[in-house]
């Protein structure tokens, strides 16, 4: 049957599709420099594994390494050859995500997102794997001020972070350019993914402190010490405060699993897909949701905005939904009581 590649299997998203890949009955490979993630969550990986099939875990390979050492990225490649489950397919989640970061230190990401991804389609390509599913961002969008966001919207990146995602879909485009009768190429714009399994077993486990607002929400709702700052609420939205496209972590691993399924089975393809809801919530609102899901008080106080950011960034899901006859389906509920089961069940991470 052959296995699957999973780079950056370890992160937030990764070891949730990881799972997923998993109790499909795919056979796993991780990639992880654990550069932002903890070895602990291959041992949660296969402890929800071990509690639904005993079998299962022994479908999930582990290698810490940077892809960009690339002789160790052949080697993984090779080794699944010599061992009869070659590698057939390729999620590539692996990079550096933090926008304040990149703004700082350009290079880094430039370094780490370009290169990696480089080397990455290099190796598959000799050895013949050549489809990829790429984690790309809804940050690409920009700023634009339209009120649900398609894939021909046009891609203007204000950071360092969005540049070098879209450096990579670029570098993707020309791969499948110039020999489009071989690679099978889909480029994910997601929105915002949160939530958690429903075993709060794994979750997402930020490395120092957390930018994104549902990971703070849990925090500062745990610790009851400080309060979640929110960005404005001058914005030209519902209540002012921003709005988003907020999707539960499971439903975007289910959605990699279909993408890699459909590139992988109809061949010559090279998508971008936006992954979201298509529903837009705004800060008052989600955490008035979170409250009443789990019957606790966020603390909030309003702040001024933060710099570049947007008032709503909401998908258009259309090409998602025609492409694969599918959407996500958990709601927010949902995605609130995952998120605060993992964080009461792992209140310091992993
Ligand atoms: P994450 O940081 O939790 O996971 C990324 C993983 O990649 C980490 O485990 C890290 O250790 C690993 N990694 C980083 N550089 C590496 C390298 N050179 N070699 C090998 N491993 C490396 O992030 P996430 O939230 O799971 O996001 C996954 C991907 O999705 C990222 O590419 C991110 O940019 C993209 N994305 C995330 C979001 C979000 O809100 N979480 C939104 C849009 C896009
Ligand atoms: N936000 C906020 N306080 C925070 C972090 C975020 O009010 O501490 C708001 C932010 O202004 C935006 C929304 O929450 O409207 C989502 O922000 P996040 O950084 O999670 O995602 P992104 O802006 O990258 O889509």
């Amino acid at each position: 049957m052959g296995s699957i590649l999973v780079t950056g299997g370890a992160g937030f998203i990764g070891s949730h599709t990881c799972l997923s890949l998993i109790e499909k009955g795919y056979e796993v490979i991780i990639l992880d420099s654990l550069i932002n993630s903890k070895n602990e969550v291959i041992n949660r990986i296969k402890k929800i594994c071990k509690a639904n099939n005993d079998l299962l875990e022994k479908n999930l390979k582990f290698f810490k390494c940077d892809l960009r050492e690339i002789n160790k990225v052949e080697k993984i490649f090779s080794e699944a050859i010599n061992g009869g489950n070659p590698i057939k397919g390729v999620i590539h989640f692996a990079g550096l995500k933090s926008v304040g970061e990149s703004i700082k230190n350009p290079i880094l990401y430039w370094d780490v997102n370009l290169i990696s991804s480089i080397n990455l389609v290099r190796v598959m390509d000799k050895f013949d794997c050549r489809n990829i599913v790429f984690s790309s961002s809804a940050t690409l969008y920009g700023q634009s001020s339209k009120e649900l966001l398609n894939e021909e919207t046009e891609i203007k990146p204000i950071n360092p972070y969005g540049t070098s995602k879209y450096g990579i879909e670029l570098f993707l485009d020309d791969v499948f350019k110039s020999t489009s009768e071989i690679w099978s190429i889909a480029k994910l714009r997601y929105f915002n993914p949160i939530g958690a399994h429903c075993s709060g077993l794994i979750g997402e486990n930020p490395v120092g402190i957390p930018n994104n607002i549902f990971p703070l929400l849990l925090d500062k709702t745990y610790k009851k010490k400080e309060n979640l700052k929110i960005f404005g609420n001058d914005w030209p939205t519902i209540d002012g405060t921003g709005v988003r496209d907020y999707i539960h972590v499971m439903d975007l691993a289910e959605a990699h699993i279909k993408i890699l399924e459909h590139i992988t089975q109809t061949k010559n393809k090279n998508l971008n897909l936006n992954i979201g809801t298509g529903k837009g919530t705004s800060v008052l609102e989600l955490i008035k949701i979170f409250e009443k899901t789990n019957n606790v008080k966020v603390p909030f106080e309003i702040v001024d905005r933060r710099p570049g950011d947007a008032a709503s960034v909401v998908a258009d899901n259309q090409l998602l939904k025609s492409t694969l006859n599918w959407l996500p389906k958990l709601s927010l509920e949902e995605m609130c009581r995952d998120g605060w089961n993992w964080k009461i069940k792992n209140p310091f991470g992993y």
